[in-house]
């Protein structure tokens, strides 16, 4: 119970601020796609689930019992901590509270993405990368290089579920 919690107080494995995707099984895009769900095509020719992921609503999976493989295994450095009882439930959240506000801070420093917008990593990483430092401030790199690391520190850790 106190994993679920955490999870759906944090969402943020299928926001789209982690990652970009979820690798998929030819049956599970399948199965996906009887949803309705549209999934984009990798170089290799094999689906995948983009994320924001069109199954979240909130932070809640409204495909759970047909969700992939690949989300059926992840569980991040957090929810193992808690897992594990190296970390409590308070504790846990008050880190996704904190990772939350970097993501909103990356937000308001790259304003082609939008507060509370849960596809604000992503604008921005994008944003980075198109533009020149004129564009964005160095100050605006540097909020964005420390959410990177916050996310890569309690979330990603060595393993990521893809892109
Ligand atoms: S990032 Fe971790 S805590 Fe957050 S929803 Fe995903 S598995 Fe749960
Ligand atoms: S299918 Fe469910 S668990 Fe998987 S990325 Fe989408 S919302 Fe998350």
């Amino acid at each position: 119970m106190p994993l679920s919690t955490l999870c759906l107080h944090c969402g943020m494995c299928c926001d789209g601020t982690l990652f970009t995707h979820v690798p998929l099984q030819p049956p599970e895009a399948e199965v996906l796609r009887e949803r309705g769900l549209t999934l984009a095509t990798r170089e290799d020719g094999g689906a995948v689930l983009p994320q924001r992921c069109a199954a979240l609503d909130g932070r809640c999976c409204t495909a759970y019992a047909e969700r992939p493989e690949a989300c059926r295994r992840y569980r991040c450095q957090l929810l193992n901590a808690l897992a594990d009882g190296e970390v409590s439930l308070e504790e846990a959240k008050g880190v996704v509270d904190a990772a939350h506000a970097r993501v909103e801070a990356v937000a308001r420093a790259f304003p082609t993405s939008r507060v509370g917008d849960a596809t604000a990593m992503r604008r921005a990483r994008e944003a980075a990368l198109a533009s020149s430092t004129e564009v964005f401030s160095s100050e605006a790199r540097e909020v964005l290089t420390q959410a990177e690391a916050f996310l890569d520190r309690h979330f990603r850790g060595r393993f990521r579920r893809s892109g």
